[in-house]
């Protein structure tokens, strides 16, 4: 039994060989807890007493642990039980690691942001250990981090665009006369700075979109309709990079199994968000496809799910790569790679927007045959996009407003 069972003592005492786990368990800031199968707290440390402000470990143990651990999410929103990584965890016997939230801590429900973690012990009892620890300080400072890009970001863009600006002028035969090698150069200068200008925009909406400042605003969708006419934007540049590019060509590579072309597909998604995804996933196929090469998007409806690909015949991503690419600044290192520019920030930009909207993306690859890219965003059914439609013009007519996003609903009104 451990030494924290006991109802006097906060404290271990040196009677067995378990001392120094004890002494450890003790002294460390983390509040850990250790339940039974069914989550009731046999062993609270005096971190987890102070940080769940329970006046002491008498009054935890033998308690559901759910009625101490009241989590929130990390932004203060309410969390049903679906929703709760904690509660999914301890049911059913997964574990959990380092999920950032907020706890409702004691009688004043002071709430603490934390790292949570549950670990199931591989025994009969299936004990769970459940750590936490307060990451306030972490939180301040990546918070202060992200204002420093930010600030950072916002002031270099002005001047960076203003080069750009005038490189542009110095290229253009009908502003500029400049000789061959001067071409060259400043050819040289003006995509550096195109490039440091796309930088500073994906370094801004990195900082906006982890410090939540960059929320999704929801609104029915048709999904097809939409995401062709985001593709159609970029059938010149694949022309131009001599590249056949097809929107619902239901390419048997491109989505497994399913062959369901022409669907109407319906989902609630952010549209700004739905285009900047769409934008870099092309932006990347065009990039890393050589000439000659294939583009395939399709949008499809599986079950509960609309589910978008982006298939390309390029280069290809390794297996090593593959577990990477949606981490911040990661770019594959490869011959073919080195030659093509980019921040390693465009993959990580997707899947914040992604997971925003309740979706997930992935990607499968042969290196050196192709990838394809899928967003899985949640759909909803053909009355309930009505039932959404006919409350936004409602509410429209109620309040005028200016007129919304150019992209429209699928042609579907
Ligand atoms: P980048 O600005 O470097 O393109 P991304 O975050 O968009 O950054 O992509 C991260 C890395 O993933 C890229 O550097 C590249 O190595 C790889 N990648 C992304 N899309 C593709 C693709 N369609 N084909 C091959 N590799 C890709």
């Amino acid at each position: 039994m451990s030494l924290f069972n006991s109802k006097t003592q906060t404290r271990p005492v040196n009677n067995g060989n378990n001392f120094l786990a004890e002494l450890a368990l003790a002294t460390i800031h983390d509040g850990v807890i250790i339940t039974n199968r069914a989550g009731v707290i046999q062993s609270i440390n005096p971190a987890a007493v102070i940080m769940l402000d329970c006046g002491g470990a008498e009054n935890a143990l033998g308690l559901d642990y759910g009625l101490l651990l009241k989590l929130e999410s990390i932004e203060g929103r309410e969390l049903s039980e679906n929703e709760n990584p904690l509660i999914q965890a301890m049911r059913t016997n997964q574990q959990l690691e380092n999920y950032a939230a907020c706890l409702i801590a004691g009688p004043s429900a002071k709430r603490i942001p934390i790292a949570i973690s549950v670990v199931v012990a591989n025994n009969n009892e299936n004990n769970k250990i459940i750590t936490f620890r307060n990451i306030t300080k972490e939180l301040a400072e990546e918070s202060e981090q992200a204002e420093f890009i930010s600030t950072a970001s916002h002031e270099m863009r002005t001047p960076v665009a203003s080069i750009e600006g005038y490189l542009s002028l110095a290229l253009n035969p009908q502003t500029a006369t400049i000789d061959e090698r001067a071409r060259n150069y400043i050819t040289a200068a003006h995509n550096a700075s195109q490039h440091l200008g796309r930088l500073f925009r994906d370094l801004l909406d990195v900082t906006k979109l982890d410090d939540g400042h960059l929320r999704p605003h929801f609104e029915p969708v048709e999904m097809v309709g939409t995401v062709k006419r985001i593709s159609d934007n970029y059938i010149t540049a694949a022309r131009n990079a001599k590249l056949n590019f097809q929107f619902g060509s239901n390419n048997p590579a491109a989505i497994n199994g399913i062959s369901k072309l022409n669907q109407v597909v319906y989902s609630y998604v952010d549209i700004n968000f739905l285009q900047e995804i769409m934008n870099n996933l092309i932006e990347n196929a065009i990039k890393y496809t050589p000439a000659g090469g294939s583009i395939y998007i399709n949008v499809l409806g599986d079950g509960d799910r609309a589910l978008i690909n982006v298939t390309d015949t390029g280069i290809g991503i390794s297996s090593d790569d593959i577990h990477h690419i949606f981490q911040k600044f990661y770019r594959a290192d490869n011959s073919d790679t080195r030659t093509i520019g980019g921040t390693g920030l465009g993959l990580y930009l997707v899947k914040q927007r992604v997971e925003a909207m309740g979706g997930r993306v992935w990607a499968e690859s042969a290196f050196g045959e192709g990838s394809t890219f899928y967003v899985s965003l949640p759909r909803i059914s053909g009355e309930e996009y009505e039932k959404r439609m006919i409350a936004i013009n409602n509410a429209k007519m109620v309040a005028p407003q200016a007129p919304a996003n150019n992209i429209n609903q699928g042609g579907q009104q």
